[in-house]
């Protein structure tokens, strides 16, 4: 117990006791009691009822709250509310402070809540995205960046991934969106401007495409003279060998220009366009046939656990076919042997092209795609590889929203499993009713 709470207990006592003494004098102890106590509780209902209005107007000014227990009370509540200002004032400062820095950040951030609500937004998600802090708080954020890709993005959980968008404000803008879990239950969306890096990665592409298609004609003009020279009877015998060099390093050229135009156009067009469903058992068997089946080859098996077709190009799923199974065909010896198979399941489909051939090592594996990769280049050269083949198989999956897993061995041999999701698997429709109608 306090001083003060003591001093009031005792004061108390004591009025209550001299209350009682001069009742007792008159003969009336219990009345002197009971207009003791009455003073009392008179004054306490008193000094209540101004410290009431004291906080009710925040005049504490003429609050007369004398000594003892009353000027505890006092003391100890202007305490806290000097502490609460004080508080206060310190996070206005910090909120300042945060506000400054996230409007000084180059990127966007806009926080929303579970639906994909706006909640806030930084300045440059407004010079970005065009958003307006207060306007445009509340409103769902693929309402006003209205891009599938983002809507995706945002329903799917998936806080790794990164897509660009075209820029709401800026007919030739790019934005990169992420998004991160923020908080609980909220998001936070970060747009960056990726317009330059769009601009040069589409200068890059428009140079290898144009750079391609100019050299393929002085290059035909040359095979042909060389074809010409081939067949002349007049060529003298120390020539034949040199023209036949000649002739094969520009039918590799005339190949690797071919792969790089066929690697721009990909690059450059859209999500592949189904018109009809992709019989890919089919493609897996009439490629066995035409490149399996050798007396000097891998023996090729077809491992056919469905026959479901695939909503994508079959040009260019027989274009991933031909690469995948001429590459395990090529890395595998005579006597080895290489899986083609096709399954389907729940969780998506899968193309599988395993061999039991020389296998690659682990530190190769994520470098396969790149162009021009190859991990032994003078084998690769002499076999008539050119390295584009597993970028174009990249860049096809993409664009049927696959992608390339690759296991291997150095040794042992390789699997390379295209992964489809499972949308993209074609529905058959219904067989009709025999004698409906
Ligand atoms: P290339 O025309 O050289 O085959 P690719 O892009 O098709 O080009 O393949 C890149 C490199 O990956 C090859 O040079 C080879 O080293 C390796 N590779 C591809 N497939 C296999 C395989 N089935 N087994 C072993 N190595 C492979």
């Amino acid at each position: 117990m306090s001083d003060a709470s003591r001093k009031f207990l005792i004061g108390l006592l004591l009025l209550l006791g001299a209350g009682a003494t001069v009742g007792w004098f008159y003969d009336h102890a219990v009345w002197g009691l009971l207009a003791a106590a009455l003073v009392a509780l008179a004054w306490q209902v008193r000094q209540l009822l101004s410290f009431d209005k004291a906080l009710r107007t925040g005049n504490f000014d003429d609050f007369r709250y004398g000594e003892g227990i009353w000027e505890q009370i006092f003391a100890r509540f202007r305490f806290e509310r000097d502490r609460a200002a004080r508080r206060k004032q310190n996070y206005r400062v910090l909120l300042r402070e945060v506000r400054k820095s996230t409007n000084a950040m180059p990127d966007g951030a806009v926080i929303l809540d579970a639906n994909n609500e706006i909640i806030n937004c930084n300045r440059a998600a407004k010079e970005l995205a065009g958003l307006k802090r207060k306007k445009d708080r509340g409103q769902r954020v693929d309402n006003i960046l209205r891009d599938p890709g983002l809507m995706h993005l945002l329903h799917s959980e998936d806080y790794t991934s990164t897509i660009e968008i075209m820029s709401p404000v800026n007919d030739n803008g790019w934005l990169n969106c992420r998004v991160v879990p923020y908080g609980a239950d909220q998001k936070l969306l970060l747009l960056r401007d990726v317009t330059e890096r769009i601009r040069l990665r589409k200068m890059r592409r428009d140079f290898v495409a144009n750079a391609s298609h100019e050299l393929r004609s002085p290059l035909t003009v040359i095979s042909g003279y060389l074809d010409a020279i081939a067949d002349d009877e007049d060529m003298p015998e120390s020539w034949a060998k040199p023209v036949s060099q000649m002739k094969k390093q520009a039918a590799r050229m005339q190949l690797i220009l071919a792969e790089l135009l066929e690697l721009s156009r990909l690059e450059s067009a859209g999500p592949a366009k189904s018109d009809q469903p992709v019989d890919v058992l089919g493609l897996l068997e009439s490629t066995t046939e035409a490149l399996g089946g050798h007396a000097d080859v891998a023996r090729v098996v077809i491992d056919a656990e469905s026959s479901a077709k695939l909503q994508g190009s079959s040009t260019e799923i027989e274009t991933v076919i031909v690469n995948l199974l001429s590459n395990a065909i090529r890395y595998t010896p005579a006597g080895g042997d290489v899986t083609v198979s096709w399954r389907t399941g729940a969780d998506g489909a899968d193309l599988i092209v395993a061999d039991t051939g020389e296998g690659i090592d682990a530190e190769h594996i994520p470098r396969l795609t790149e162009r021009f990769f190859r991990v032994d280049k003078g084998r690769s050269r002499d076999d008539g590889g050119v390295g584009l083949g597993l970028a174009i198989v990249k860049h096809i999956l993409a664009r049927h929203d696959a992608e390339l897993i690759v296991t291997s061995e150095a040794g042992a041999g390789s699997v390379f499993r295209c992964h489809f999701p499972v949308e993209r698997i074609a529905v058959e429709p219904p067989i009709p009713l025999a004698g409906g109608g």
